[in-house]
């Protein structure tokens, strides 16, 4: 069975000016399909590869396979981290935000820092790990799914192709925006049970 592109879990235009429908166009239609295309090709290819989930071929490859079955499970996390109606964190999951970074203005700030300095590509997230939350990054494919005791919440896509349209080079400010207005905190207090990299899979 071949990966497919998941559907986006709003409408295109559902953010306005925070996120255009021309960069979902792109992003989703054009950068994430490409991935589930190349990835289909690799997989189509190699017996030995068929039959494994999502997940499980991110965590038993390398290099170029890798790549793209990273990236097709980062984007999908990455569009149900994002939410066109504004949420805020409230219950456990606000418990530990003020407990690991003192408030959550000052883990946006913390989340904006990670995303803005993360040279080059890659993806800016809130994780727990240990039982604490912790902001990290990932550099270009890379992804919490790899990382053994990396539990991911949210994350937030840094390459050039999440913000340029809509902000140009301004990294800075496509993070300050989608970090401020459209994060699914809902979403990130869901995975506190753990189950956030299945929420993300699809069967092989
Ligand atoms: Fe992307």
């Amino acid at each position: 069975m071949a990966f497919i592109l998941p559907d986006l879990p709003y409408a295109k235009d559902a953010f306005g000016d925070i996120l255009s429908a021309e960069t979902f166009d792109y992003h989703h239609g054009k950068h994430h399909n490409a991935y589930v295309v190349k990835a289909n090709e690799l997989v189509a290819a190699d017996p030995a590869l068929q039959g494994k989930s999502l997940v499980e071929l991110i965590k038993s490859s390398k290099g170029g396979l890798f790549n793209q079955v990273g990236q097709i499970w980062n984007h999908s996390f990455y569009w149900h981290s994002l939410s066109p109606e504004k949420t805020a964190p409230s219950g456990e999951l606000l418990d530990k935000i003020n407990a690991a970074f003192g408030s959550v203005d000052a883990l946006i700030e913390k989340l904006k820092a990670e995303a803005v300095g993360h040279f080059a590509s890659g993806w800016a997230a809130l994780i727990l790990k240990d039982g604490n939350l912790e902001v990290t990054s990932y550099h270009d494919a890379d992804t919490p799914v790899a990382h053994e005791g990396h539990t991911p919440l949210l994350i937030l896509d840094v390459w050039e192709h999440a913000y340029y349209i809509d902000y140009r080079n301004a990294r800075p400010n496509y993070a300050d925006r989608v970090l401020k207005e459209a994060i699914n905190w809902d979403f990130a207090a869901q995975n506190l049970d753990g189950e956030g990299v299945s929420r993300a899979d699809q069967p092989g």
